[in-house]
C-alpha cells in the first residue's frame, strides 16, 4: 500500500540534484503508483535582473521543465507522473501568478509561503530574522499570508502550511486558534492541505503540519496530498510509513490526486 508522492523538485530550481529519471526510478522502487513533480516556479514578482540565483527555475527553463516531464512520462509508461508546480504567494501579485500558470496545463498547483515581505523564512541563511522579531508576530503574520493565498483560490493545496517552525522556533504554546483557522478557510475555499514529509529533516522534528493542525484539517473535511518535498532522489517517498500511520491517527481515509487541476480521490486501503 504505497501512497502518491506529490511533492517532487528538480535540479532545474538550482538547489536539487539528481537527474529526472532517478527520482521516476527512486518511486518505482519504492512502489509508488504516481508522483507529481512541482518544482519552484519563476520568482515572477521580481524583475528577472532582481531574482536571487539558486531559489528557482528561471522563466527560459520553464519550457525545458515542461519538455522534459513530458519525455520523461513517455520513457516512464508504468508510472503515472503528474507535472505541477510549487508558487509562491505575494499578496498583490496574484494576476501576474494567474497568467503564468496559466501558459501551462498543470496537473497540479500547491502554494507556498516561503516569503514574509523580503524575508525568505526557510532559507538557513536568513535565520538570524527570527531573532530579530517576536515570535508570536512571525507566526501570525505567516498564517495570515497563508489564509491570504488560500483565499485567493490560484492553488489547489497549501504546502507546509506551519513551515514557519523549520528551524525549531516554536511558541509556549501551540498555536491551536491559527490552526483551527487556516483548516476552516481551507474548507470554505476547497482547497486541500499536504503532509510534507520534510519537517522530519529540519529542528523542527516533525511533519508539515503539526498533527494538532493537520486533525483540524480531517475534522473539517479537507483532502489531504503527501508530499516528500524531495530535492534528491533518495528522498522520494521520505518517512511513507510514518506519514501514513499519521494520516490514520487524525482520521484520514483518502488522499487526494489531480490530474489538470481535477481532483480525484484514492481511498487509502485501496492503493496498491
Ligand atoms: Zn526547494
Ligand atoms: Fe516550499
Ligand atoms: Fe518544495
Ligand atoms: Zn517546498
Amino acid at each position: 500500500m504505497v501512497l502518491p508522492d506529490y511533492h517532487l523538485h528538480t535540479p532545474l530550481c538550482g538547489h536539487a540534484e539528481g537527474k529526472l529519471d532517478a527520482y521516476a526510478r527512486a518511486a518505482v522502487v519504492a512502489g509508488l503508483p504516481e508522483i507529481c513533480f512541482t518544482d519552484h516556479l519563476p520568482l515572477y514578482w521580481l524583475a528577472p535582473e532582481n531574482r536571487p540565483a539558486g531559489l528557482a527555475m528561471s522563466e527560459e527553463e520553464l519550457p525545458v521543465y515542461w519538455q522534459q516531464l513530458t519525455e520523461l512520462q513517455k520513457e516512464f509508461c508504468a508510472l503515472r507522473i503528474k507535472i505541477g508546480i510549487e508558487a509562491d504567494y505575494i499578496p498583490g501579485r496574484e494576476e501576474a501568478l494567474q497568467r503564468l500558470l496559466h501558459s501551462y496545463p498543470f496537473d497540479y498547483v500547491l502554494g507556498s509561503v516561503h516569503f514574509i515581505g523580503q524575508w525568505c523564512c526557510d532559507h538557513p541563511d536568513q535565520v538570524v530574522e527570527y531573532s530579530r522579531r517576536r515570535l508570536e508576530d512571525i507566526y501570525e503574520e505567516y498564517f495570515t499570508l497563508l489564509i491570504q493565498a488560500i483565499r485567493s483560490r490560484l492553488f489547489d493545496a497549501v504546502a507546509h502550511p506551519d513551515l514557519i517552525k523549520k528551524f525549531g522556533h516554536r511558541l509556549p504554546a501551540p498555536p491551536l486558534k491559527l490552526y483551527r483557522a487556516v483548516a476552516e478557510e481551507l474548507a470554505a475555499n476547497g482547497v486541500c492541505v499536504e503532509l510534507n514529509t520534510a519537517g522530519w529533516r529540519y529542528p523542527s522534528a516533525e511533519a508539515y503540519p503539526a498533527p494538532d493542525f493537520l486533525r483540524a484539517c480531517a475534522q473539517l473535511g479537507v483532502p489531504v496530498l503527501l508530499g516528500s518535498d524531495a530535492h534528491t532522489p533518495q528522498h522520494v517517498a521520505w518517512m511513507w510509513p510514518e506519514a501514513m500511520t499519521l494520516l490514520r491517527e487524525v482520521g484520514y481515509r483518502a488522499v487526494a490526486v489531480f490530474t489538470r487541476r481535477h481532483r480525484q480521490i484514492l481511498l487509502i486501503d485501496a492503493v496498491q
